[in-house]
């Protein structure tokens, strides 16, 4: 058997490296600088307002958001460049979140895949195009961890488990900035949204975050610790209160843990607007206050409200705000525009701005399109559907739909390539069909009128394909919902196609988990599609035709209503086991137990045999774990049926009894696999202490390694149930 090396993706451990000769030399230019000038440093603004030519002419800007085009980058940035005192380029971002020309999947999308490389991918590609569009910094990765399926933004991150998002947040942050983000075909990273935004109550937008130290820690914290371990140059503060202090005014984040304990020499910008929100907190009596709580809390550059360069000055002479954190924050801000290259490289050549995506950067989202997607019901191996059929009815309001494909955010690319439809994908896959096309209804809306046009196409087809889902902006930042069901009259439409008695499949275009327990009782085939991008209508048909075999896992539980929201997979064990023939046990009268889908589920056109889970050792020593040792987990995969595909093997643990109580399961490793009919493979994982390790509710960030009985599951979805335990002594 092949062994697969190394199996567990695993973030690196190498810290930014600091560099002496560099911080001297800022600190040169810093002794150079006005009080103005270094609040002006601290300012990001909108680039196409008239005002920010001024400033940057009079050094009262740093940075600046909202160009993509290399002519208007390069003609203010020659303003800061040549007509400033000194001459201090500007760094130049944009929300580059998945792709820039070549619109890639929505990241929740991508984090199905359970593949990495996907995103590494994405954000190679949107860093060469940005780049060359004279872009050094993107607001990417994002990286909030969510149990709230109705928080619209869990379109734009990895799901709900820490560990999966963490392995994304590495590959994305190094796909943006290469070893070397100085490089003109890398941008700098933004992880966003530092920290805890995913927890917002009732999943409604800007909302309160009350969360305990131990889940901050656990749940929250993990994917920016990564980020940060992988050289991410900035984070973003986030919008929500933590704990009744909000993100943008909590030194305990952005300074006691993000600096103090992760030593990041990174800069903290803050959100849109986010250090005048102080105000409408409650946390800050006025702009002066406002700053002054985020600037001595790690905030260092403010986005779009003004309160530091307008209050910067006064909180200096009253004291409220120290020379010495003004001068960190500006060296911070500096030392990323030098890493950037800008002081080397402030233009960009606009004859070799790429103005179309690449043919190899489409096939690239093509492939990774129908790789995220995930087969959530098949019945009687409906799919994949033949090329050679007579007929086929493309129904619903995203079957002939491109802008909605390309999900939220969605940079200049969506408008100047829009995707390619599901309609159009079938037609050219399957030229000798007859393939009819007919609405039946909006995403929103009451109209039920052209329902009975969809079904009379359906009645006449071999094969009915029924395009449902969200809009894009039913999903993103401000698009929270209540009802995460089927938006409009779509639920109606499936049921009325399902009366027909004639085969069908739905595909869902959506971003986030929905709840499907009509679609799933009347439908006989579900495939999970997500906001796919720019090629998404060919890779939906690569998929139901078979010429990808489906592979994606949930990323995401799936409810079966919107009542058990918040509903995960890694949740704790209540005192009640679950038991059918006891009342009183933690659940729902109405409702089954448990999610419609689970965390890491997915079907696929083959079948595999996982077997032969062996833990060695099965005891180990706490203080050997802790001093590097390392526990191999083996397992083999087996494709057990009759076509290749892939199968995502996925390593889950338990501890029996902790002093803080662990989930009833946890990700510590995923690989990914491609495997031929027959063939098979072996697996290692490998656990090491940060694996098993977790942690309390002390607030200093110690990890807890404690002896104790530790399950280990094995399989293809969070149900697994193939398991061993390891003894830690
Ligand atoms: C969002 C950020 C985004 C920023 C700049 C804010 O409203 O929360 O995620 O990066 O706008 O567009």
């Amino acid at each position: 058997d092949p062994a697969v090396a190394g199996a567990a993706p695993r973030p690196d451990l190498t810290r930014p490296t600091s560099d002496p000769a560099l911080d001297a030399r800022l600190a040169r230019l810093l002794r150079r600088m006005t009080v103005d000038e270094k609040l002006g440093q601290l300012q990001q603004s909108l680039g196409n307002s008239a005002d920010a030519a001024a400033a940057a002419r009079a050094g009262l800007l740093g940075g600046v958001l909202g160009l993509d085009a290399a002519a208007a980058i390069n003609a203010l940035q020659r303003v800061a460049v040549e007509e400033s005192r000194l001459g201090i380029p500007l760094l130049f971002g944009f929300d580059v979140i998945h792709g820039f020309l070549t619109t890639f999947p929505i990241p929740l999308a991508q984090a199905a895949s359970f593949d990495p490389e996907v995103a590494a991918t994405d954000a190679a590609v949107a860093a060469r195009e940005a780049g060359s569009a004279g872009l050094r910094w993107t607001f990417a990765p994002m990286i909030d961890v969510s149990h709230e399926p109705r928080w619209g933004r869990v379109a734009e991150g990895y799901g709900e488990d820490p560990y999966l998002a963490s392995a994304f947040a590495v590959a994305k942050t190094r796909g943006y900035q290469g070893g070397d983000y100085s490089a003109p075909d890398r941008l700098a990273a933004c992880a966003k949204h530092y920290v805890a935004y995913g927890g917002v109550e009732g999943g409604r937008d800007y909302n309160t975050v009350d969360v305990s130290e131990q889940r901050l820690r656990n749940l929250y914290l993990p994917p920016f610790r990564a980020a940060v371990r992988a050289g991410a140059a900035t984070l973003m503060a986030a919008f929500n209160t933590i704990n009744g202090v909000p993100a943008h005014g909590n030194r305990h984040t952005l300074t006691d843990v993000l600096r103090g304990e992760w030593g990041f020499d990174g800069f903290v910008v803050s959100d849109y607007t986010g250090v005048a929100e102080l105000i409408t907190h409650g946390a800050a009596a006025d702009g002066a206050d406002a700053a002054r709580l985020a600037l001595t809390a790690g905030v260092d550059m403010e986005m779009v409200s003004t309160e530091f360069v307008t209050h910067g000055k006064r909180l200096l002479a009253e004291g409220r705000l120290s020379m010495r954190r003004l001068d960190d924050a500006v060296l911070r801000i500096l030392r990323v525009k030098a890493r950037a290259g800008l002081f080397d490289r402030p233009y960009v050549d606009e004859s070799r701005e790429i103005t179309a995506p690449a043919p190899a950067d489409r096939a690239a989202a093509r492939r990774i399109a129908a790789r995220c997607m995930v087969l959530l019901k098949n019945t009687g191996a409906l799919l994949p559907l033949s090329t050679g059929v007579g007929s086929i009815a493309v129904v619903g309001p995203l079957g002939d739909n491109a802008p909605d494909l390309a999900g939220t955010w969605a940079a200049k690319g969506a408008r100047l390539f829009p995707p390619v439809t599901i309609l159009e994908g079938i037609r050219a896959t399957a030229p000798a069909a007859r393939v009819t096309y007919a609405a039946g209804c909006a995403v929103t809306g009451t109209d039920e009128s052209g329902i009975p046009a969809a079904v009379a196409a359906a009645r006449a087809a071999d094969v009915t394909v029924v395009a449902v889902g969200e809009s894009a902006d039913l999903t993103g930042e401000g698009g929270s919902r209540s009802d995460i069901g089927l938006p409009g009259v779509q639920a109606t439409l499936v049921s009325a196609i399902a009366a027909t008695g004639r085969p069908f499949v739905v595909v869902l275009v959506n971003g986030r988990p929905l709840t499907l327990a009509g679609v799933d009782a009347a439908a006989p085939a579900i495939l999970e599609a997500w906001h796919p991008g720019v090629e998404g209508g060919n890779a939906v048909a690569d998929v139901l035709f078979g010429a990808v075999n489906p592979g994606g896992r949930l990323p995401a539980s799936f409810p079966r209503d919107v009542g058990q929201v918040p509903i995960y997979y890694n949740h704790e064990n209540t005192g009640r086991p679950a038991d059918p023939n006891n009342r009183d046990t933690s659940k729902y009268l109405d409702l089954p137990d448990g999610p419609l889908y689970p965390f890491g589920y997915g079907l696929s056109y083959t079948t595999f045999a996982i077997s032969d889970l062996a833990v060695r050792p099965a005891r180990i020593a706490v203080a050997r774990l802790r001093a590097g040792a390392q526990v191999e987990v083996g397992v083999r995969v087996r494709n057990t049926g009759p076509r290749a595909g892939d199968e995502v093997v996925q390593l889950y643990l338990r501890h029996r009894a902790a002093s803080v109580v662990q989930p009833v399961r946890r990700l510590r490793g995923f690989r990914r696999v491609t495997l031929d009919p027959g063939q098979q493979i072996a697996i290692t994982f490998r656990l090491a202490a940060d694996d098993v390790g977790f942690y309390g509710n002390s607030g200093t960030g110690e990890l807890l390694v404690e002896p104790g009985v530790i399950d280990i599951f094995v399989g293809g979805s969070s149900t697994a149930d193939l398991t061993q335990s390891l003894v830690l002594t």
